[in-house]
């Protein structure tokens, strides 16, 4: 149990007019009296108000800033303790300042994380909510900030609680079979339970499937540009990042290498990977350049190959669009201000039903057709956020995949014939494991490695 008072910065550093000082803890309402000056004690007023005054120094009695101080007792607090507010009005000097008064007066330091993990141990939120607080503050989109949001609204833990009591169930029903076995139910118990668990299975299944749509929104969509030297690879870059990132030079085969850029094309999050044209060449430095296309079109979730309408299809070309055959990929034909020499009709029977752009990055014509062609690769547009409860938290995944392997077991038990109370085992390790997801039972270590991954403040 902690007892001390902690003290952080609340609010992102260098940003807005305001900075808020969190501090926490049995003494957080006399520890901040000591500093601040105002109409009245902050241990006379009501508790969720806020009051107007000044900071001043405990010890050297010097005024160190004007500010808006809010009172919250506990229990309706986000840490479950004491909790008061203090908004400085920014500027490092004054914030700085501040907390040392407040370290003066006798609070410590925040450790990362830490008001989070009281909120977890004093049980104000569970542990899939903590770990999307995490998620919320490295969120790279608006789309993955609510799908963190909604988990911390409890939307994962909601389901889970909601099977494991389905399992909490049909345990229940076993154990009754299992120490009445003169009700001779065992023919009817068996289908009966054969049937939960497929159940379970399947909606642990359903869960699982939306850990790929909870990765793409959460790390991006890993997209390789690939294609012959001078194609217009690092214009398409460009174009799509709308900043000078990447290198655009009129010298084939000078995009040397791969440069990583984020972009958000209708709300999906791409992962941009510029890479030298795949071509194998005497050049030494081309070919490390051509080994990570390789690699990065091993990796991507999305290839834009690009092809040049100034000129007839190349044998490079042709091996490129094999290359992409499994995977899901948009082929851009690029450069069509120019006079052409490539077989439109040809280049669309070698893709078969894979889109097919054109553009003149030059001309700055196209790229909308290509964003729509990329949102509708995947479905993104018109997917429900009120529906989806995403899975993107690699911890969660891996125990859901671990229950799940428990409640087949019980299946192909029961299937092999297995005895009712040799089966129990698999059923309540699936049970268990559904727990760590919301942090029922899990190791003192485990919520130190995790807690430790917030900023500071929160
Ligand atoms: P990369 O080697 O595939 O990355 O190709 P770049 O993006 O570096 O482009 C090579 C050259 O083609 C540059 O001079 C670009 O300005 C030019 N270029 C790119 N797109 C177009 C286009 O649509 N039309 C014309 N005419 N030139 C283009
Ligand atoms: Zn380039």
């Amino acid at each position: 149990m902690e007892t001390d008072t902690i003290a952080a910065v609340a609010t992102p550093a260098g940003e807005g007019g305001i900075a808020v000082i969190r501090v926490s803890g049995p003494e957080a309402v006399s520890i901040v009296d000591q500093l601040y000056k105002g109409k009245k004690k902050l241990a006379e007023v009501e508790t969720h108000t806020v009051h107007y005054g000044h900071v001043v120094h405990p010890r050297t009695e010097e005024r160190i800033d004007e500010v808006l101080v809010t009172v919250m007792r506990a229990p309706r607090t986000f840490t479950r303790e004491d909790v008061v507010e203090v908004s400085c009005h920014g500027g490092m000097v004054p914030v700085q300042k501040t907390l040392e008064a407040l370290f003066a007066a006798g609070a410590r330091l925040a450790e990362p994380g830490e008001f989070t993990k009281r909120a977890f141990l004093n049980g104000r939120i569970d542990l899939s909510q903590a770990e999307a607080v995490i998620d919320l503050i490295r969120s790279k989109t608006d789309r993955a900030a609510k799908i963190a949001l909604s988990q911390a609204e409890g939307r994962l833990s909601r389901l889970i609680n909601k099977l494991r009591s389905e399992i909490l169930e049909t345990l229940a029903h076993l154990a009754v079979n299992v120490d009445y076995p003169e009700y001779d139910a065992e023919e009817m118990t068996s289908q009966f339970l054969e049937e939960r668990c497929r159940y379970i299975s399947s909606q642990i299944e359903k869960l699982l499937s939306t850990a790929k749509q909870g990765k793409i929104y959460r790390e991006g969509i890993q997209t390789a540009i690939i294609g012959r030297p001078n194609v217009g690879k690092s214009s398409l870059m460009n174009a799509l990042t709308q900043e000078n990132k990447a290198i655009v030079t009129d010298i084939p085969g000078t995009t040397r290498d791969v440069i990583e850029e984020y972009v958000n094309v209708r709300g999906i999050p791409l992962r941009l990977l510029d890479t030298a044209g795949i071509r194998e060449t005497e050049d030494v430095v081309e070919k490390i350049g051509v080994e990570r296309s390789r690699q990065a079109l091993q990796q991507a979730d999305l290839v834009l190959l690009v092809l040049n309408f100034a000129e007839p299809l190349a044998e490079e070309d042709r091996r490129l669009l094999e290359l992409i055959g499994r995977h899901t990929a948009v082929v851009i034909v690029n450069k069509m201000d120019l006079p052409g020499q490539l077989d439109l009709e040809e280049v669309k029977q070698l893709i078969g039903d894979k889109p097919l752009i054109t553009t003149s990055l030059k001309e700055e014509r196209g790229i909308e057709d290509l964003e729509e062609a990329i949102s509708q690769l995947f479905h993104l547009g018109k997917m429900d956020m009120g529906e989806g409860t995403y899975v993107s938290n690699a911890r969660h995944i891996h125990l859901l995949n671990q229950a799940k392997e428990s409640v087949d077991e019980v299946i192909q038990g029961i299937e092999a014939g297995m005895p009712l109370d040799m089966v129990e085992i698999d059923l309540k390790n699936a049970w268990q494991y559904l727990g760590e997801v919301i942090g029922d039972a899990v190791a003192e270590d485990l919520i130190d490695q995790i807690f430790s991954q917030f900023c500071l403040g929160k």
